[in-house]
């Protein structure tokens, strides 16, 4: 599997990201927002969408810690990601709370 790790800017709030050292970093670690770019696994860069992801929502999963469930704007898929160690974590707790 090809895996991309570069720095970006954000394409929603324009937070310059810098690259993760031990995963993969394919959102936003201040608004959390990603980029459908990924067809059907991560990392494989595959989509034609280009599309801005919102973060739809997070839970907290046994072994692999934090996931946020990215769901994109223009075509509706969703794709779960692993949360990086420099995350908005306020922002991931506030995602997990159910909508009211
Ligand atoms: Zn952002
Ligand atoms: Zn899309």
């Amino acid at each position: 599997m090809k895996k991309i790790n570069e720095p970006f800017t954000c394409k929603n709030c324009g937070e310059k990201n810098p690259k993760v050292e031990k995963s993969c970093r394919n959102h936003c670690r201040k608004c959390l927002y990603s980029l459908h770019v990924d067809k059907n696994t991560p990392g494989d860069r595959e989509s034609s969408c280009k599309s801005l992801m919102e973060p739809s929502q997070t839970a907290q999963t046994g072994k692999k810690g934090w996931i946020i469930y990215h769901k994109c704007t223009k075509c509706g898929k969703i794709i779960p990601n692993k949360v990086a160690d420099d995350d908005n974590f306020e922002k991931i707790i506030e995602l997990s709370q159910p909508t009211k």
